[in-house]
């Protein structure tokens, strides 16, 4: 879809009333960011876990990159403020706020454990983000008074609104 295009001002009219709608919701989320409920955090668990399925099914390439630029960041881009390095596995970080801790299956690289590697948090089919990053299925694009993010903006600028909401699951 070509920008400045009547139809993409719709779609992205569409796509920003959608973020708004979200917002409260993740607003409230947002209240109990440092301690998810139990709740929250089991059906956040029960979905990721259900999308990985028995067969250890991954999310494409193009979402996981797009994760993989939300948590860690680039030469040219921090890392998100809420990764955290873990204890238990060196030269790893698991999400701060999240709710989900520092395990083996909530790590934000690929562990290699006797030259098998890991599944990581990055990987589940359906995964959501605390702050709505770009690549997880909790997405909302960066709006001022809304989803206020400098990271995300600048990802927004690289890759595009559409292509982002597209990638992320
Ligand atoms: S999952 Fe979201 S909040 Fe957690 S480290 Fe990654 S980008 Fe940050």
């Amino acid at each position: 879809m070509e920008e400045n295009t009547p139809e993409y001002n719709e779609y992205r009219k569409q796509l920003l009333e959608n973020a708004k709608k979200n917002a409260q919701k993740f607003k409230d989320e947002k209240i109990d960011i440092k301690d998810p409920s139990l709740i929250e955090k089991a059906a956040s668990l029960a979905r990721a876990v259900t999308s990985r399925g028995l067969t250890n099914k991954k999310a494409d390439e193009k979402t996981i990159k797009l994760r993989d630029m939300s948590c860690h960041g680039d030469s040219e881009l921090r890392p998100c403020s809420e990764r955290r390095v873990s204890e238990k596995y060196p030269g790893s970080y698991y999400c701060g706020t999240c709710g989900c801790g520092d395990k083996k299956m909530t790590q934000l690289i690929n562990l290699s454990i006797n030259g098998k590697t890991e599944y990581s948090k990055l990987d589940y089919p359906k995964v959501s983000c605390p702050l709505n990053m770009p690549g997880f299925g909790t997405y909302v694009p960066y709006q001022e008074g809304v989803s206020e993010n400098d990271r995300k903006k600048e990802i927004e600028k690289r890759y595009g609104i559409e292509y982002i909401t597209e990638n992320s699951h």
